[in-house]
């Protein structure tokens, strides 16, 4: 059971909690994005959870 889809690899930030997840574990179905963290319920992204480029 992968917990992380291999597609998504992009890292997004919490701009709420500061936390750093990959793209894949922020969505189910690639168009509502919310923070994985217990208790942080950030949402959307470009909003509250910013992709990172490295
Ligand atoms: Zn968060």
């Amino acid at each position: 059971m992968p917990q992380l889809r291999t597609k998504g690899r992009e890292m997004l930030r919490c701009r709420r909690c500061g936390s750093v997840f990959p793209e894949g574990k922020a969505t189910r179905d690639g168009w509502r994005y919310e923070c994985p963290e217990d208790g942080c319920d950030a949402t959307g992204l470009g909003e509250a959870l910013i992709p990172i480029d490295d």
